[in-house]
């Protein structure tokens, strides 16, 4: 009987996020054994997971480079859930066509608040057009999981950290890819671009939503998308290069890199020199508004 049930999940106050069948076939539990071992919150229902970013999940320790697409497919798996709602949880004879459900990610469910609360940017990160290994790597921007030296320091290496661009603070999510002042100077290039007012956000992952907000009119919306992952792409390839390689290269290299790079995600092919690029650029100026 009980396996061949499934939970249609209302406000989800009854069910277990890991151990009952609620999405997909088994229980989470089942499904994903990697996650589960990391988590630490194996008890918990599905409502004590959720709040009004998303899921809110606490792991026990930073994710390996070799975990985080394991890990997507998980987010997406909850990706297919549906919101939670006011109703009870139910129970549901999985063979009747009708008790077949999909709960989708449930970071709308609490927005009855009238303040201002950050959603998780999912769509951000993962329907913009753009590698996936990028998409992968701007989802451990925006969860701060990228093996910056702070990140490093917690995980227990002895670090004389500073920044390889300024050479003036720690080295953080935070600064290297909002805060610095190479880093600042591209994300300066592209709002001046687009002419939009704009205060840096403090955290990577509002960078992400306020400025997928911000773009959201606009003709070139697709195209703005990808200049967070363009930027931070850019920054982590030369920073590797000082780190590793010990090799610098001008802001104004840095930055034909960056464009180079927005040019062919955007376009789909490598530009034939600068001339190209600033033509494409200057289409994206949006005077018509
Ligand atoms: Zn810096």
């Amino acid at each position: 009987m009980w396996g061949n049930s499934v939970i249609k999940v209302g406000n989800g106050r009854k069910t277990m996020f890991w151990n009952d069948i609620w999405v997909g076939q088994t229980p989470l539990r089942q499904q994903f054994p990697d996650i589960y071992n990391l988590n630490q919150q194996k008890l918990a229902t599905i409502s004590e997971i959720t709040n009004a970013q998303g899921w809110n999940l606490s792991f026990r320790r930073l994710l390996n480079d070799w975990e985080v697409e394991r890990m997507i497919q998980f987010y997406n798996t909850l990706e297919q859930a549906k919101s939670l709602n006011f109703e009870e949880d139910k129970l549901l004879w999985s063979l009747d066509k009708g008790g077949k459900f999909r709960v989708k990610a449930a970071y709308k469910m609490l927005n009855i608040s009238t303040e201002t609360k950050e959603w998780w940017p999912w769509k951000m990160i993962w329907k913009g057009k753009i590698p996936h290994k990028v998409a992968c790597f701007t989802w451990l921007v925006a969860s701060q999981a990228v093996l910056t030296q702070d990140n490093l320091m917690k995980r227990g290496r002895q670090l004389c950290s500073r920044c390889f661009f300024c050479e003036a603070v720690t080295e953080t999510v935070n600064h290297l890819f909002l805060q610095c002042k190479v880093t600042g100077k591209l994300w300066q290039w592209f709002i001046n671009l687009r002419g939009i007012g704009w205060a840096m956000p403090r955290h990577t992952s509002e960078v992400l939503a306020c400025w997928n907000r911000d773009g959201n009119q606009s003709e070139h919306k697709e195209r703005w998308k990808i200049v967070p992952s363009c930027i931070w792409w850019t920054i982590w390839k030369e920073r590797n290069q000082r780190c590793f390689e010990n090799k610098n290269i001008p802001f104004q290299s840095i930055k034909m890199n960056c464009l180079a790079t927005f040019y062919f995600w955007c376009i789909h092919s490598v530009p034939k020199d600068i001339g190209e690029i600033n033509l494409f650029l200057d289409s994206l100026k949006e005077y018509r508004r």
